[in-house]
């Protein structure tokens, strides 16, 4: 669906602010895919995606959307935004209408559908992500916590009707609750409506257990792609580039370390678990007893 070629960024060119934030990245990612994003502050990641929905515009390189160059000319890029829905770091500083159900209709409305259509996607993206319509509609997004408000501002991206849904640090700031929900309600767009899925998060364990891909950035390159099982086996190479690894897999590292042989491509508590009694039953059989 996305597939980006030889893409260069540079912000403030031939200033003296000028910053490289991406060198040469290819990639492609497929319609249905759920692609995560990790890599050190500073890395790219933000400048990466906004090529995704033509926001930004790359210094060299191209960017093509099913195939089409986004910026040839002629290119209608309100419509690529519409396909490829974007939500960025802290939302909900963008909401700004008097009530939730407002401010999911501000796109709707804008596209000048007739009022019933935008009823009916405001109602349908509001239930997307857990929120009631009729409870919590009438209300005014401030009034919201701030794992709702969160979600309000994901309706209002999902009431456009994306292919892809790309998330910039979803759960920034949340806490566990609001982490678990919004993961929860983005696990569900994926499997249930297909929806492709861009991840950009610095939590280890979500990536781990959503992505079917993950991709790697250091300062604005490309540095890894594979699945998580793959890219989280190499634990030193994560470090160096000031990342962690899921939970468990430390937890497998760590038993390792101490003589017990687990697998070393662990990635969830139920995986974890299964590893450790499969060692602990080949070191009992070695041993004679447990
Ligand atoms: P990440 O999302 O991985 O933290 P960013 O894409 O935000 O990385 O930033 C990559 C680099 O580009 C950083 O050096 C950052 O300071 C710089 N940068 C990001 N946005 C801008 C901007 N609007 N103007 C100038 N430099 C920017
Ligand atoms: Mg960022």
């Amino acid at each position: 669906m996305i597939r980006c070629e030889h893409l260069t960024h540079i912000y403030g060119r031939g200033t003296p602010l000028q910053t490289q934030a991406l060198t040469d990245v290819s990639l492609t990612i497929a319609a249905g895919e759920f692609v995560g994003i990790i890599g050190a502050t500073g890395s790219g990641k933000s400048t990466l995606v906004q090529h995704f929905n033509a926001l930004l515009r790359p210094t060299a390189g191209h960017v093509y959307l099913d195939g089409g160059d986004l910026h040839a000319r002629g290119v209608d890029r309100r419509r690529v935004r519409r396909e490829v829905g974007l939500l960025f770091q802290y939302p909900e500083q963008q909401l700004f209408e008097e009530t939730v159900s407002a401010d999911v209709a501000f796109g709707p409305r804008n596209l000048g559908l007739d009022e019933d259509e935008v009823q009916m996607r405001v109602r349908r993206a509001l239930t997307l992500v857990g929120l009631d319509p009729d409870r919590f509609g009438p209300r005014s997004p401030f009034e919201l916590s701030g794992g709702e408000m969160r979600r309000a501002a994901l309706a209002g991206v999902l009431s456009m009707e994306p292919r892809m849904l790309i998330l910039d640090e979803p759960t920034a700031g949340l806490d566990p609750t609001g982490r678990r929900e919004i993961l929860g309600h983005v696990g569900r767009l994926h499997r249930e409506r297909g929806l492709a899925i861009v991840l950009i998060t610095h939590s280890m364990d979500a990536v781990a257990r959503l992505a079917g891909r993950v991709l790697v950035l250091d300062r604005g390159r490309l540095v890894a792609e594979g699945g998580p099982r793959e890219i989280f086996a190499d634990p030193a190479r994560l470090q160096a580039l000031g990342l962690g690894v899921p939970q468990m897999t430390l937890l497998g590292q760590r038993l390792r370390e101490r003589g017990l042989p687990v697998r070393p491509d662990i990635l969830t508590v139920a995986e974890a678990r299964t590893a450790v009694l499969e060692a602990l039953r080949v070191r009992g059989r070695s041993h004679g007893a447990l």
